[in-house]
């Protein structure tokens, strides 16, 4: 059996930014105390269920370096207590504004090797038009030393498609990423969520239309791959080899296992979640079943989301046949506008084809 990713999900933040819709609470040090006993005991729970190997944990958020390196060793005790753990990847998000009160090698003593700072941008206006509490100069001094505690296996966030984004913004902080080296680009398009500040206030931000919006993404595409990216998935860019271990689980519709309040699980076929609540996470964590998963039709819709597309190859070791005709044919369709690529290995869109991803997916696969 294939190794599993754990998703550990720590929900607090110091302040709700306004376009962000993950679940998060204010920081609260009992609430941290008592949600961190709850996810040990929640992993030792989980690990007597199911008896797998593990070779990636992410702490995702929320702003999980908010509970402390040491909280972060505790939980990364339990995993290895109740789990066999491999060679793992094991990435920690992190906020540019507490870099001051992080201990970055103590952090990689515990064994965390990767990290994803939540950098955003590189232009201190477009920052504060974003509500973070961060500027581009804690952007650098985390990345000094994180870089002087040994890790180098390292992602920036990039966000494309602000209010009034210019060519040259975009630039400035894709070009901050290329000059220092790192390995590994998530560059996403500014979504308004429901239930956000940015969302009651939509009609009025200067929110770039649909077809700037595609400008900018494709010339962040072009910019990143010129300078020796892959973009290997619609929202991610990486030097070769330095893919996101456990990201790709999702992508390849591989199991994993979530832990904590809002975490989602997807196991022996089965897709369940836990409630958005830290109180019921920590009174009895119950899983809400959700789904079942797996099927012909999500392996393709998630591998869409890659470079490498459906390959026919994987396709047919998974389920036994080769990628059905029909979704060749409803493919090639698109061959002449440049939005996907067909050939005897299998299927996949390009990065403009990725513009338009759902609408190709549902035509091609639904
Ligand atoms: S964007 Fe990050 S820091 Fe801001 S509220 Fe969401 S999870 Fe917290």
């Amino acid at each position: 059996m294939e190794p599993i990713g754990a998703y550990i999900h720590i929900p607090f933040c110091v302040k709700k930014c306004p376009y962000c819709d993950f679940y998060s609470l204010p920081l609260n040090e009992e609430l941290v105390s008592a949600y961190v006993f709850s996810l040990c005991k929640n992993i030792k729970d989980l690990s007597r269920v199911y008896e797998r190997e593990i070779d990636s944990i992410y702490f995702g958020g929320g702003t999980p370096n908010l509970i402390g390196v040491d909280n972060i060793g505790r939980i990364l005790d339990a995993v290895h207590c109740g789990f066999k753990v491999l060679n793992p990847e094991i990435t920690v998000e992190i906020n540019p504004s507490a870099h001051t009160n992080i201990d970055f090698r103590k952090l990689k003593n515990t064994g965390v090797n990767r990290l994803s700072i939540g950098m955003q941008s590189i232009n201190d206006n477009e920052l504060f038009n974003l509500g973070r509490r961060h500027n581009s100069h804690d952007i650098k001094q985390t990345l000094y030393k994180a870089k002087n505690a040994g890790f180098y296996n390292i992602s920036l966030d990039v966000m494309l498609a602000l209010p009034n984004q210019k060519d040259e913004d975009l630039i400035n902080s894709l070009s901050f990423c290329v000059e220092n080296n790192l390995p590994h680009v998530s560059a996403y398009l500014l979504k308004i969520e429901k239930n956000t500040d940015f969302y009651k206030i939509k009609n009025i931000l200067p929110l770039p239309d649909e077809e700037r919006t595609a400008d900018l993404y494709l010339l962040a595409s072009d910019y990143l791959t010129s300078r020796g990216y892959e973009h290997y998935e619609i929202s991610n860019f990486c030097r070769k080899g330095m893919e996101s271990r456990h990201n790709l689980k999702y992508w390849n519709c591989d199991e994993y296992l979530g832990f904590g309040s809002s975490a989602h699980s997807f196991m022996n076929g089965k897709r369940f979640y836990y409630p958005r609540s830290i109180e019921k996470f920590i009174e009895n964590p119950v899983y809400v079943m959700d789904s079942t998963g797996g099927d012909t039709k999500e392996f393709c819709m998630l591998r869409l989301r890659l470079a490498e597309g459906i390959k026919n190859e994987e396709y047919k070791q998974r389920f036994g046949e080769n990628i059905p005709d029909i979704y060749y044919d409803r493919a090639r369709k698109y061959v002449d506008s440049g939005l996907v690529s067909v050939d005897e290995s299998g299927i996949n869109l390009t990065p403009r084809g990725f513009l338009v991803s759902n609408a190709l997916v549902v035509d091609i696969i639904y």
